[in-house]
C-alpha cells in the first residue's frame, strides 16, 4: 500500500501505475477491501479543532453585569452584618448562572445536531457498480463520480473529465473557477495541476470520474482546517437587539437604584449599608435576568421544530427572518411539482402515441395504434428512443420487492426517458455497447439542453435533448416518417401548436433531435449545436405535490406572496401555477428572454402585480430578488443548482433543495429543505412567527413583575420610611430569579396560537419590545398586581391592629405582610402566565392545560411559595411567615378573576371590526 504524500505528488505518475499503487482498478474496489481501508484511514470526515471551551462558556455566566452587581452585594450585606442575605444572594446567582449556562449548553446541543442531519453523497463505483455512498465512508483508491454542483469529497486524480471547471476558491480564496481535464499541466501556484482535484472545492460545471488519494484529514483542506478554526457562534439580530435592550434596562435600573440610595441615605435617614441593600432591590426588580439564554434557548427550539418539518436552518437568526418573509420566490419542478416525471405522451411528425404506466414502475406501454410498441419496428420512433436512453446520465434500478420505488442515481426528467424505453423493451446494455458515447456536452440550465456524440457504425453522430424553443432554432431539417427533409416554417408552426396544447395542460415537454457528424472534425459545442435535424417530442406529466394547495392558501391568508420563477415553459408554468392557486390566469407570465430586456423600472411595475417567470435562468432569479428587496419586501428564494447560488445568498432566506439541491447551493442558502416540499417552508415560516410571538409573550410576562416589585421601594421612601418595605430585597430576588423562571420557559415553548397565519408578516424594523407590550406589563398586568400585592400587605397590617404595631416589636406580623406581599405577586403571575400564552385567543380554545410546562412552572411556583412560608430555614433567609386562612382565601380568590377579565379583553380584541 502507499506512503503518505500529498495528492500533487502524483499528479505525474500514469494512470496505471496508479491503479497498482493504489491497488484499484477501473472497476473500483471490492466492499471487502473498503472495510479494510476504512479501517486503515478512517472516516473522511474533517474534525474541527478546539470547541469554544464549555469552562469559559460557564464562567461567562457569572461575570454578567448583573452577576457581578449581585457578587458585590452579597459582599456588602456580609459586612453590614447580615450574612443570611449574603448567603441567599451569593446563592441566587449561582443558581442563575448554572441556569443561563444550561440553557445556552442546551441550545448548542441543538444547532450542532442538525449538522449531522445533512449528510453529504457521493457516487462510487465499487465491485464493479455504481453505488451512492456517504461521503463519509469514501476511502483512498475508490473511483468516484464527480457532478456540477457536487462538493468534491476527497483529494483526487481525474481519470475522466467532460468540461469540468473546478471553483477552488475555499483553498486558494480565487472564486474563477479553474478547467481541469485529464491531462497533467502544472499550472500556477498551489493546487493548480490540472489533473488533481482537490476536497473541499466544488465543481462548478461538467462532469467526471476521479480516484480518490487522500481523504479526510489527509487532504489538503484537512490541514489547512486543522490550522483554522473558526467557531464562532453567530449572534442573531434579535439577540443582539436584546443584548442592547437588557443593557439599556440595566443602565436604567442602576441610575434608579442610585436615586433610591440617595433618597434612602437623606430623605429616610437609612445607613449606608442598609440604603444599598434597599436600593439593590430596585435594580434587581427592573433587570431582565435570564433574558437572553431563555431567548437562545426558544430560538433554539424553534431551529429543532423546524427541522422536524422538514426545514432545516443553519443559524439561529433565520428564524427571526422567516417571521418577516414577504415574497417567496419558488422554483417549480420539484418544489411545488412532485419531481415525479412520467412520460405520457410522445409526439413526432408523422404522429401521436399515447403511453401508459404510472411512475417508475415498468408496467406501461407505448401504443402504435391499438398494438403496444415495441423496439424496432419504426425508425423515428426507434431514434426518438434511442436518444432518450443514450442522451442520458441516469441509471435507474428496478425495485428489488413489488411495491418499492425504483432507485435512481440521477435525475427524474432523465430516469421517466430510461421507463420509457424499458417500455418498449429496448435493451440498454447493448445499445450502449453497439453506440458507444465519444463525447458530452453536458446539460446546464442557460442553454436548457444536452448533447452526447455516439459512434453509430462507426460514425459520429450528435444525439441531442433539451428545451423545445432553443432546440427548435437550431434545428434546419426534420425526420418525418423516415425521410429528412428542410423544416419549414409551416412544420415549426405545427410543432409549437401541439406543444402548446400539451403546456396549456401543465405538461412538460423534452425536444429531441440529432445531427451526423464528419468524422475529422474537433468537436466544439458551438460546431455541434446548430443544423439539427429535429426527431421529435416526449410529453411528461409532473403532478403537483399534493400539500402545497393547503400551503399555498395559508400563504395568502397570512399575505406572503409567491413568485413562480422556472426553468420551464411559459404555457406549463401559468398552468400549473393556476392549477395551484398561485395566480388567477390573468397573471403576466415574463419569460427570461423579456426579463434580460426589461429595464428596472419596468421590472419593478410588473413585479407589482401578478405575474410569473418562465425559461429563466437561475441567474436572473438574483436581479428579481434584488429588486423585490429594494421595493422593501423580505424576500424567501428557493434554488438547487450551481447557478442558483447568488440568488440564494443574496435572498433574505436563501433555501436550497435536500434531495435534488446540488452540494453549492446547500453551501450559499440559510435553510435546506430535506424534502425539497414548498409546504415545508410554510410550516418553517409559520414556526418562525411563533418563535417571535413566544419571545415577546415571555418578555410580557417577565416584566409584569416589575411594577409590584417596585411598588413597595416607592411607598417605603414616600412614606420616609413609616411604613416598613413591603417586599425585601430576598424576596425580589425570589421572584425574578425563583418563581418567575419557568413558567417563563413554558411561555417560549407554546404551540402557534390559533390564526398566526392569518396576519400580515411583521414589519421588518419593528421592535421586540413595543408599546403593546410595554403597556400590558406596566399599564395593565403590572399595575392590577402593584395594586392587589399593596392591599394585601395593608390587610395583613390592618388585621393586627394597623397603624399601632410597632416593626421590631410585632413578632411576626411584618414578615407576614411581607410575606404576603410577595405570595399576591406570585398569584399575579400565576394568572400572567396562563394570560400571556395567547395574545387574542381565548385560553379555553387552545385549552387551559395544553401547555405542560406552564403547568409544571406553576406548580414549582407554588411549591417554592409554600417552602418558602413553612420551612424554618427559608423563613429566617427569606423574612418569611406562614400565612393564615382568611389570607389564603384572598390569594386564591386572585387568578379566576384576572383571566376572566383577560378573557373579555381578548374577545374584545378579536370582534370583528367593520
Ligand atoms: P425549475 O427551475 O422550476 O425547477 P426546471 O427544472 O424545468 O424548472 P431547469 O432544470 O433549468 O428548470 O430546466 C429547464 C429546461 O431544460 C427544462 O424545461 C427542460 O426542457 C430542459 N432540461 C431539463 N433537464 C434536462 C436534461 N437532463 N437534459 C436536457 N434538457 C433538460
Amino acid at each position: 500500500m502507499k506512503e503518505f504524500k500529498t495528492a500533487g505528488d502524483y499528479a505525474q505518475v500514469p494512470i496505471k501505475q496508479l491503479y497498482q499503487q493504489f491497488e484499484t482498478s477501473a472497476a473500483g474496489l471490492s466492499s471487502h477491501e473498503v472495510q479494510v481501508r476504512l479501517a486503515t484511514y478512517g472516516h473522511n470526515t474533517i474534525q474541527r479543532g478546539q470547541r469554544q471551551s464549555q469552562f469559559k462558556l460557564f464562567i461567562k455566566n457569572f461575570t454578567s453585569l448583573m452577576a457581578i452587581l449581585l457578587w458585590i452585594s452579597g459582599i456588602i450585606a456580609l459586612f453590614a452584618g447580615m450574612l443570611e442575605l449574603a448567603i441567599a444572594i451569593w446563592a441566587v446567582n449561582l443558581i442563575n448562572g448554572v441556569f443561563s449556562f444550561w440553557q445556552e449548553h442546551a441550545a448548542q446541543k441543538a444547532t450542532n445536531s442538525l449538522r449531522q442531519m445533512l449528510p453529504a453523497y457521493t457516487q462510487v463505483l465499487r465491485d464493479g457498480q455504481q453505488q451512492q455512498i456517504d461521503a463519509a465512508d469514501l476511502v483512498p483508491g475508490d473511483i468516484f463520480t464527480i457532478q456540477a454542483g457536487n462538493s468534491i469529497s476527497a483529494d483526487a486524480y481525474l481519470i475522466s473529465a467532460t468540461g469540468l471547471q473546478v471553483d477552488e476558491s475555499a483553498l486558494t480564496g480565487e472564486s474563477v473557477p479553474e478547467s481541469k481535464s485529464v491531462i497533467y499541466h502544472p499550472g500556477d501556484g498551489k493546487f493548480a495541476e490540472t489533473n488533481i482535484v482537490y476536497a473541499g472545492t466544488t465543481a462548478a460545471s461538467g462532469n467526471a470520474q476521479a480516484i480518490a488519494l487522500n481523504t479526510g484529514m489527509n487532504t489538503e483542506f484537512g490541514q489547512i482546517a486543522q490550522l483554522t478554526q473558526n467557531q464562532r457562534p453567530n449572534v442573531s439580530p434579535l439577540q443582539k437587539e436584546l443584548n442592547h435592550l437588557t443593557q439599556q434596562i440595566s443602565l436604567l435600573a442602576i441610575s434608579i437604584g442610585v436615586l433610591f440610595f440617595i433618597l434612602a441615605i437623606f430623605f429616610v435617614h437609612y445607613p449606608i449599608a442598609k440604603s444599598f441593600i434597599f436600593a439593590l432591590g430596585m435594580i434587581v426588580a427592573f433587570i431582565p435576568e435570564g433574558l437572553l439564554p431563555t431567548v437562545t434557548l426558544s430560538l433554539a427550539q424553534g431551529v429543532q421544530r423546524m427541522a422536524k418539518k422538514h426545514a432545516l436552518v443553519k443559524d439561529l437568526s433565520s428564524v427571526e427572518t422567516l417571521g418577516e418573509t414577504t415574497v417567496i420566490c419558488s422554483d417549480k419542478t420539484g418544489t411545488l411539482t412532485q419531481n415525479q416525471m412520467t412520460i405520457n405522451h410522445i409526439w413526432l411528425p408523422s404522429g401521436d402515441y399515447v403511453v401508459s404506466g404510472q411512475g417508475y414502475v415498468n408496467n406501461g406501454q407505448i401504443m402504435l395504434g391499438q398494438q403496444p410498441y415495441i423496439f424496432g419496428q419504426k425508425h423515428d420512433l426507434d431514434l426518438l428512443l434511442q436518444i432518450s436512453v443514450l442522451n442520458n446520465n441516469t441509471t435507474v434500478k428496478a425495485p428489488a420487492t413489488v411495491g418499492e420505488q425504483a432507485k435512481i442515481l440521477g435525475t427524474p426528467t432523465e430516469a421517466a426517458l430510461i421507463i420509457l424505453a424499458e417500455k418498449a423493451q429496448l435493451d440498454l446494455s447493448t445499445l450502449q455497447t453497439k453506440l458507444p458515447r465519444q463525447q458530452e456536452f453536458p446539460f446546464d440550465s442557460e442553454r436548457k439542453r444536452m448533447t452526447t456524440i455516439q459512434l453509430v457504425n462507426g460514425q459520429p453522430v450528435a444525439y441531442i435533448k433539451g428545451a423545445l424553443d432553443g432546440l427548435l432554432a437550431i434545428s434546419t431539417t426534420i425526420l418525418d416518417n423516415g425521410q429528412v427533409r428542410n423544416l419549414t416554417e409551416q412544420d415549426r408552426r405545427h410543432i409549437l401548436a401541439a406543444n402548446d396544447h400539451y403546456a396549456a395542460a401543465g405538461l412538460r415537454s423534452l425536444a429531441m433531435a440529432y445531427r451526423e457528424l464528419n468524422p475529422q472534425a474537433n468537436w466544439t459545442q458551438a460546431a455541434v449545436e446548430q443544423g439539427l435535424t429535429f426527431v421529435g417530442l416526449t410529453i411528461m406529466a409532473d403532478p403537483p405535490r399534493l400539500e402545497i394547495y393547503a400551503a399555498v392558501a395559508k400563504c395568502h391568508a397570512a399575505n406572503i406572496r409567491i413568485i413562480m420563477v422556472t426553468g420551464d415553459s411559459a404555457l406549463t408554468a401559468k398552468s400549473i401555477a393556476c392549477k395551484i392557486g398561485i395566480t388567477s390566469d390573468q397573471a403576466r407570465v415574463v419569460t427570461g428572454t423579456e426579463l434580460a430586456n426589461m429595464s428596472d423600472a419596468d421590472l419593478k411595475a410588473a413585479l407589482s402585480s401578478e405575474l410569473i417567470f418562465a425559461r429563466v435562468a437561475p441567474e436572473q432569479k438574483y436581479r428579481v430578488v434584488t429588486m423585490l428587496q429594494s421595493m422593501g419586501e423580505v424576500v424567501a428564494s428557493t434554488g438547487d443548482g450551481v447557478n442558483d447560488a447568488p440568488a440564494l445568498k443574496k435572498a433574505d432566506i436563501g433555501v436550497a433543495m435536500g434531495m435534488t439541491g446540488t452540494d453549492v447551493a446547500k453551501d450559499a442558502a440559510d435553510m435546506i429543505l430535506t424534502d425539497d416540499n414548498f409546504a415545508s417552508i410554510v410550516a418553517a415560516i409559520e414556526e418562525g412567527r411563533t418563535v417571535y410571538s413566544n419571545i415577546q409573550k415571555f418578555l410580557l410576562y417577565i416584566l409584569n413583575s416589575n411594577l409590584p416589585e417596585a411598588a413597595p421601594s416607592v411607598i417605603f421612601l414616600f412614606s420616609r420610611g413609616l411604613i416598613p418595605l413591603p417586599l425585601t430585597v430576598m424576596q425580589i430576588l425570589t421572584v425574578d430569579l425563583g418563581t418567575d423562571m419557568l413558567p417563563a420557559l413554558g411561555l417560549g415553548a407554546e404551540r402557534s396560537e390559533p390564526g398566526i397565519m392569518e396576519q400580515p408578516p411583521r414589519k421588518h424594523n419593528a421592535h421586540l419590545l413595543n408599546r403593546r407590550i410595554l403597556w400590558t406589563a406596566f399599564g395593565w398586568y403590572g399595575l392590577i398586581a402593584a395594586v392587589l400585592s399593596t392591599i394585601g400587605y395593608f390587610l395583613v397590617n390592618y388585621a393586627n391592629d394597623w397603624p399601632q404595631i410597632n416593626l421590631a416589636a410585632s413578632g411576626g406580623v411584618y414578615q407576614q405582610a411581607t410575606t404576603m406581599t410577595l405570595a399576591v405577586i406570585i398569584f399575579c403571575q400565576i394568572a400572567a402566565a396562563l394570560n400571556c400564552r395567547t395574545q387574542y385567543s381565548s385560553l379555553f380554545k387552545i385549552g387551559l392545560f395544553s401547555n405542560r410546562k406552564i403547568i409544571g412552572g406553576i406548580v414549582f411556583e407554588i411549591l417554592l411559595l409554600l417552602a418558602l412560608m413553612y420551612l424554618p430555614t427559608l423563613q429566617l433567609i427569606f423574612n418569611t411567615a406562614p400565612l393564615h386562612g382568611a389570607e389564603w382565601l384572598y390569594l386564591l380568590a386572585i387568578p379566576l378573576p384576572l383571566l376572566l377579565i383577560e378573557e373579555t379583553r381578548k374577545y374584545w380584541l378579536r370582534r370583528p371590526v367593520n
